[in-house]
């Protein structure tokens, strides 16, 4: 793989090294175009959405009538977003987009014949029109993300809670796919807020965020349910697994060093666990875990109870 360039400028040196060689074009174009046709043509579709998925799944598609590629690959770290189209190729060359010095992502075009350097080119020429519709969805993405998420604990928020769950409810019941819930209460934290004061909380409210978050591979799925609670949506898991990630949940947030005034902190989580059943709304699979935790709190807390 090649290492991005820092500019939008392609990494040529790169580009050469992939060139040589040639074979069957992997797609034929839909019909004939010009480069500076399709480059109108794209500037145009390409305003017409603020989703990154849409625009690079758009150009894609339509670059390769001048261009065919097995894949392309997407990624901009500082708003979390890697996106796949096509299946991998052999060949590979990168390129990173900016616009004014704001990085706005890297792209890696695949292929498993090598691209010829007029092929290079017109992908060059192509990327330019990239630049403004991805800088818009990437503006657009931070301000919805930034409506859907707690600042403090940087997890999903109520509203991003309710849109999630009921959007996995659905598609659970869609493909019959389980779905489960747990929910994660600090123990005794007004302990900590009256101990330490307000400020240490929130660092002990950040800390545990950042041990649940580091447990998961879909982060997206990790809620502020309240002031000290916290949600996690677990798609297509039942309630063995879900037990397994919970008591995997809750020791990491025991074994997490939390510190207040130079003291370290002992601190454990408590976990009510609720897997969907049959014709189940939303609040009453919320309602069974948190009657779950309740549970697990009275038998002594630092422990996890399952939902009837
Ligand atoms: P339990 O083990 O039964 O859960 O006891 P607890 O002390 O954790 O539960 P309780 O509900 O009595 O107290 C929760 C505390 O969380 C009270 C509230 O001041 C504190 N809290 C809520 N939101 C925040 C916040 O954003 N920052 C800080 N520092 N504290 C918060
Ligand atoms: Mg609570
Ligand atoms: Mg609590």
């Amino acid at each position: 793989m090649k290492t991005p360039t820092q500019t939008n400028a392609i990494d040529f040196d790169s580009a050469k090294l992939q060139r040589l060689g040639f074979g069957q074009p992997s797609l034929l174009p839909r019909r004939p175009v010009t480069l500076t046709q399709l480059r109108q043509q794209l500037g145009m579709q390409l305003q017409t959405s603020l989703e990154p998925e849409r625009i690079l799944a758009v150009f894609f598609r339509e670059i390769q009538r001048l261009v065919p590629l097995d894949a392309l690959k997407y990624r901009h770290d500082a708003s979390d977003l890697r996106l796949e189209f096509g299946h991998r190729g052999h060949h590979s060359v990168s390129y990173s987009l900016s616009h004014e010095g704001e990085h706005l992502g890297e792209l890696i075009f695949r292929r498993n014949q090598r691209l010829a350097e007029e092929e290079l080119s017109q992908l060059e020429s192509l990327l330019a029109t990239l630049l403004y519709p991805m800088r818009n969805a990437l503006l657009y993405r931070a301000a919805t993300r930034s409506a859907l998420r707690d600042p403090l604990t940087e997890t999903g928020n109520r509203i991003a809670m309710d849109q999630t769950l009921q959007r996995e409810i659905d598609m659970a019941r869609r493909h019959l796919s389980p779905l489960s819930l747990l929910m994660l209460d600090i123990d005794h934290f007004k302990v900590i807020n009256d101990t330490y004061g307000h400020t240490a909380g929130d660092n002990v409210l950040r800390a545990v965020a950042g041990a649940i978050k580091g447990q998961l591979r879909n982060v997206d799925m990790v809620f502020r349910f309240g002031g000290e609670e916290f949600l996690i949506l677990l798609s297509n898991t039942g309630r063995e697994a879900a037990a397994m990630v919970g008591e995997r949940l809750r020791q990491a947030a025991q074994v997490q060093d939390y510190w207040a005034d130079g003291t370290r902190i002992e601190l454990t989580v408590s976990l009510g666990c609720s897997t969907l059943l049959a014709a189940e709304s939303a609040e009453s699979l919320l309602r069974r875990a948190d009657s779950a935790l309740y549970v697990a709190k009275r038998e002594g807390r630092n422990r996890l109870a399952m939902a009837g």
